[in-house]
């Protein structure tokens, strides 16, 4: 197979994977995206539950909006409100008034319009990434090989390192102990189709003090689930913590009993999503971390700035700003 000498691999089509593939590709740059996922957009996640010929309920079941600090990362965002791609859900969703945008059909909506130009691997699991001859080769779980020029790493910082360290690509220490600093938060999501309409008052967006539920959004209030009162919980890291072994009929009767009032109708399906690596906990302190050696291997997303956003509803911007700054190094190497 003979390789683009300006050909870019992508392990994972996250925003932080998309953005950097959208702004190489649009320099010439002949770009791969892998992600073991079903769907494209990673957190940027959707999910639907048919319950019956009258009644879908769509959940946003990872990020629920974001909020933009950066007038770089503005900028994409006012293209992407000039093009429909995300509007905003409400000024009223955090404790001052500033934008909480969503994406305009449901947040993996982002994600597909991000991915729409892109050659993109769904179901696409890397295992290993080797470097020979100037060039990377990423192997799959599928015994599939992709080869390129560069590569760029975007998973949560646990699962690089434990692909690095499957290939056998040694870090120097003092790079490898800051990686192995980084940290996440868990978060289990139930996503709870509900009878009625919930008691979330509008916008449909709750943060309840004292309780294990971090978050609630009512998604049909948040207008993208018209035929049905699809409702997404967030537990909090520590009842996550506690309860992730648990069995989910468990989990979802003890958050059920302790949402009841602001759920207000009786469920009638449900689903519960383990978030390992939900938002980060402690940062790599950088944008991103590039290596010249073997070969030129970027590792990018929200866990790659300076210090850990104040505000989760800020780490999407920072997963965006990653790539940005991961894709121009690139560019510029
Ligand atoms: C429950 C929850 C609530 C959140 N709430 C908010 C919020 O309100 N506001 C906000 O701004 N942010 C929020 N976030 C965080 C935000 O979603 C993330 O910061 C952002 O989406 C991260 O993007 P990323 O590209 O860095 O990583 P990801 O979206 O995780 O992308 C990484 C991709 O890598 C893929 N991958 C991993 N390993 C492999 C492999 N071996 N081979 C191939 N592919 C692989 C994964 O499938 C994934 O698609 C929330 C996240 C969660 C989970």
């Amino acid at each position: 197979m003979s390789i683009s000498v300006q050909s870019c691999l992508i392990i994972g089509g996250g925003i932080s994977g998309l953005i950097a593939a959208n702004i190489l590709q649009n320099k010439g740059k002949k770009v791969t995206i892998l992600d073991k996922g079903r769907g494209i957009g990673g957190r940027l996640a959707t999910r639907r539950i048919h319950h019956s010929e009258k009644i879908t309920g769509v959940f946003d079941y990872g990020m629920q909006f974001f909020a933009v600090s950066d007038p770089l990362f503005q900028q994409w965002v006012d293209q992407w409100l000039l093009e429909g791609i995300v509007t905003e859900w409400s000024n009223q969703l955090m404790d001052t008034p500033t934008s909480g945008y969503r994406g305009q059909d449901s947040n993996r909506s982002l994600g597909q319009y991000l991915a729409k130009d892109l050659e993109v691997h769904l179901q696409t699991r890397a295992i290993a990434i080797k470097h020979h001859n100037s060039v990377w080769t990423v192997e799959t779980e599928k015994g599939q090989q992709f080869q390129g020029e560069s590569l760029i790493m975007t998973p949560p910082v646990p699962q690089s390192l434990t692909l690095l360290e499957n290939s056998s690509i040694s870090l120097p220490s003092s790079i490898k102990s800051k990686l192995e600093g980084v940290t996440y938060y868990p978060c289990i999501s139930i996503l709870a189709l509900l009878e009625q309409v919930s008691f979330i008052a509008s916008p449909g967006w709750l943060r309840p003090s004292h309780s294990s539920v971090a978050a609630i959004a009512c998604n049909h209030k948040k207008d993208i689930s018209p035929q049905g009162f699809a409702v997404t919980i967030h537990c909090t890291p520590e009842f996550s913590h506690s309860h992730w072994d648990i069995d989910e009929a468990v989990i979802a009767e003890k958050i059920f009993h302790e949402a009841s009032h602001w759920l207000g109708s009786p469920v009638i399906d449900y689903q519960v999503h383990r978030w390992r690596y939900s938002h980060p906990k402690t940062v790599y302190g950088e944008a991103f971390l590039a290596l010249e050696k073997p070969g030129l291997l970027v590792l990018a997303g929200d866990a790659f700035c300076e210090r850990t956003a104040s505000n989760v509803h800020l780490t999407l911007e920072k997963a965006v700003l990653s790539g940005i700054k991961a894709a121009h190094y690139v560019l510029n190497y």
